[in-house]
């Protein structure tokens, strides 16, 4: 569907591609549960439509970095279970046990901070206990492994926890064949059993992000948490497009042509004219720049789809505004689409195409879609 008109710029956000991901996602799931990863705004979907769309294909989990993406998701109605992950020292705990939002905890001032928070509120903290099997980021080392479990197990007894998950993240899921996926899983799977050894078994066990859920179904255990793949983009574009797996793309990034010049040959086109026109042309103006997303790496390479041909940003992305060099023959009018990114299937770009254009990730071109480009959910 063409983008709703008048608007300079808009991110269309299909929630049935969304569903419909999560649908494929969990046959590939088998009998393990989805839990859908919405944080960072879903992605850059938006984070509220895109939860309840997960949901409504068959996700039974939600999971957030961050504590203020969970309570957002709570202050709109969304009753799900729902994990959230990355804390700070002083964040409000007891607001989160107040909501039922499961914490994923890998720290002991985090225990301890969590344990305070169940103590004032007379609530059991439903916590996941996170730990490092070899990413070298958030997650508990050994170190502190020994500490938190004999922690957990006499809050346990004390009924101030419930230790619902035990959880942890993978370094080259991409690389499915990569050594350190099999010793990550030996290690998961001996913490499982240290920890069985305390009496604490948690009801789910998860270690699967998009990459593991499609290639490395002995990462399933009893929950997979995809977030890439629940947006219809590839975590392994050299393994497989979307539709290799049953996915699509569910945003689509449109702007208006803002102007369409006639131009002479040799006109130096934004700022430091690293673009010179070569013949008589017609310069389209797109009114989308670096604040929306659109990458400044971008000068030069960027794709981008008007009339049914794709051109390639002409001179500098600015902050609002990027030209494309239309050609002489463009029968190009202001308002007409310009679409940076989409499915692919009428011929525009893909976010892969950005990704591979920008030399960067897929994640990171949906993510940086700017706040001021508004969501169109279709
Ligand atoms: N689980 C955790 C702990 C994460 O940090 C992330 C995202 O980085 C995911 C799951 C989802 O990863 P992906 O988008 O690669 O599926």
């Amino acid at each position: 569907a063409p983008a709703p008109p008048g608007l300079p710029a808009c991110a269309q956000v299909d929630l049935s591609a969304i569903s419909a991901n999560v649908i494929a996602l969990k046959a590939l799931a088998g009998s393990a549960e989805v839990m859908a990863v919405v944080k960072a705004d879903a992605y850059g979907h938006g984070l509220v439509p895109s939860a309840r769309a997960a949901l409504r294909g068959g996700a039974t989990w939600l999971g957030v970095a961050q504590l203020p993406e969970a309570v957002e998701l709570r202050r709109a109605g969304v009753e799900a279970p729902l994990l959230s992950w990355l804390h700070v020292p002083g964040q409000d705990f007891a607001e989160a046990l107040e909501l039922g939002i499961d914490l994923g905890i890998s720290t002991t001032w985090a225990l301890d901070q969590v344990l305070a928070a169940a103590t004032a509120t007379g609530r059991t903290a439903r916590v996941h206990l996170k730990v490092d099997t070899g990413l070298g980021r958030n997650g508990a080392w050994d170190a502190d492994l020994e500490g938190l479990l004999a922690t957990l197990g006499s809050a346990q007894a004390e009924r101030a926890v419930d230790v619902v998950g035990l959880f942890s993240h993978f370094a080259y899921a991409d690389a499915p064949q990569h050594p350190t996926v099999r010793a990550q899983q030996e290690r998961f799977e001996g913490i499982v059993a240290q920890a069985g050894r305390l009496g604490i078994t948690p009801q789910v066990k998860h270690l699967a992000n998009s990459a593991a859920t499609l290639t490395n179904p002995s990462a399933h255990y009893d929950l997979v948490r995809p977030g890439v793949s629940v947006y219809g983009l590839s975590p392994v574009p050299d393994l497989g497009a979307p539709q290799d797996f049953g996915l699509r793309e569910a945003m689509r990034l449109v702007a208006r042509l803002s102007s369409v010049k006639d131009s002479p040959a040799g006109q130096g086109v934004s700022y430091g004219h690293v673009y010179t026109t070569s013949e008589p042309t017609k310069l389209g103006l797109v009114p989308m720049g670096y604040s929306d997303g659109v990458p400044r790496h971008a000068t030069s390479v960027g794709p981008v789809q008007v009339g049914g041909r794709r051109y390639a940003v002409a001179g500098r992305v600015c902050m609002d505004q990027f030209v494309l060099d239309l050609g002489r023959d463009s029968s190009a009018q202001p308002g007409d689409e310009a679409v940076l990114f989409g499915v692919g299937a009428a011929g525009e770009p893909t976010a892969q195409d950005w990704a591979a254009a920008i030399d960067t990730i897929n994640y990171e071109i949906v993510t940086r879609v700017g706040a001021r480009v508004p969501r169109v959910y279709v």
